[in-house]
């Protein structure tokens, strides 16, 4: 049942003791101010029965936020006919009618609550019209008293519910954050939020200068997967790239879905050599991947290194060079790594960067390397 089918389970309590606490203090007023017994069965029913019969309208109704809103509307004509009973008391009419808007305004819709308030004007001026009261501005001190659990009931219910919603949107800020964060696809990082990581990552490395580099991955004609084997296969295929590729770093890297079918990933406090052997890596386990439907559907990428260089300006030069070395390897056949020529030397390089005619042959495995 979804949240706007249970709306009358949510407004069943605060009616029932709403209605109750208001009858209260009509029933205090009739009692010093006088009224005729049919006002008296009108009031006792209107406080004590109604609100079960609102609630099992609402619930067997088969839409049961309609039902609920002319529930709202019934309960305004009530609280605009209490007030011509009560002689215009000024301080429980205007108790109640405050009350009645402010709940209104927390169950009603966004127009709702103005429904009910002509509602209740006119009811009150019908009720008027047919018991014409003597007004009698006065609250005694029974009556003042009789107002005291309803004003505590309504600043109760108030508090709890502004918690509430408090605490629902703060839990919906963290999803929503969650959701912005990941490409639902891949279970990657969003576009956005990769962005965010190579940002700091640069600025890491200008402060630190903890060297880092950057991984733009192409897969290789990824649009003849779609032609041959559907787009639905191509998003299967799309998804196992991501889990692919996450399986193939540290803790500390991050990949994103940089747009259709391609990606990036940030290699942090990795030299340029360690990142082309991160690289191979991810070749090596693309060209591995099966789809178990389609044995003979293989997946080849291209891939673009590059380190993080003092002449980056942004993030935008960063990714260049990776793209421009991604071009490289598209040029020169695709299914291979290049990585972008180091701009300045930023660290010494732990190994020797292989020259562009040993791409795309198997990493040396290294001793310590713990990517797994
Ligand atoms: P190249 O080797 O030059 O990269 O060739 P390519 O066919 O991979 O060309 P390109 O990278 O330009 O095309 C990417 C294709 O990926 C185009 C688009 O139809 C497809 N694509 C993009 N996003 C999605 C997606 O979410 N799901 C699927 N199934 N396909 C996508
Ligand atoms: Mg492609």
């Amino acid at each position: 049942m979804s949240l706007r089918q249970r709306i009358h389970r949510r407004t069943y309590p605060l009616r029932v003791s709403s209605m109750a606490l208001g009858g209260l203090v009509v029933g205090t007023a009739m009692t010093e101010l006088g009224a005729s017994t049919a006002v008296w069965g009108f009031v006792l029913v209107s406080s004590l029965i109604w609100p079960h019969i609102a609630f099992l309208h609402a619930r067997n109704s088969s839409d049961s936020h309609r039902a609920e809103h002319a529930n709202l509307q019934i309960d305004a004509i009530i609280i605009g006919s209490w007030i011509p009973v009560m002689h215009f008391c000024a301080l429980p009419s205007i108790a109640l009618l405050s009350i009645s808007i402010a709940d209104r305004n927390h169950t009603s819709t966004r127009d709702g609550w103005l429904h009910s308030l002509f509602a209740t004007l006119a009811a009150a001026g019908a009720v008027t019209l047919l018991l014409r009261p003597e007004p009698y501005w006065e609250a005694s001190l029974a009556m003042q008293l009789s107002m005291l659990p309803l004003l505590l009931l309504h600043s109760v219910f108030s508090s709890w519910s502004t918690r509430q919603l408090v605490r629902k949107l703060a839990h919906q800020n963290v999803k929503l954050q969650v959701l912005s964060r990941i490409d639902p696809l891949t279970t990657l990082y969003s576009r956005d939020y990769w962005w965010q990581k190579a940002r700091a990552a640069l600025r890491d490395y200008r402060q630190t200068q903890a060297s880092a580099c950057l991984l733009i991955v192409d897969i290789d004609h990824f649009k003849r997967i779609n032609d041959s084997f559907g787009h639905t296969v191509g998003d299967e295929v799309l998804q196992a790239i991501g889990l692919t590729i996450r399986h193939c770093l540290r803790s500390h890297d991050a990949a994103g879905r940089y747009g259709g079918d391609e990606f990036a990933v940030l290699c942090l406090h990795t030299q340029l050599d360690d990142a082309y052997a991160v690289a191979l890596r991810i070749r090596n386990q693309l060209s591995q991947l099966r789809v178990r439907e389609h044995p003979h559907l293989r997946v080849s990428a291209s891939i673009g290194v590059a380190a993080a260089d003092p002449s980056f300006l942004s993030v935008k030069d960063w990714i260049q060079a990776a793209d421009s070395a991604l071009y490289s390897a598209k040029d020169a056949g695709r299914d291979q790594v290049i990585p972008a020529p180091l701009l300045a030397p930023s660290a010494p390089l732990t190994r020797r960067t292989p020259p562009p005619d040993e791409l795309g042959a198997e990493p040396e495995p290294a001793a310590d390397d713990t990517r797994a």
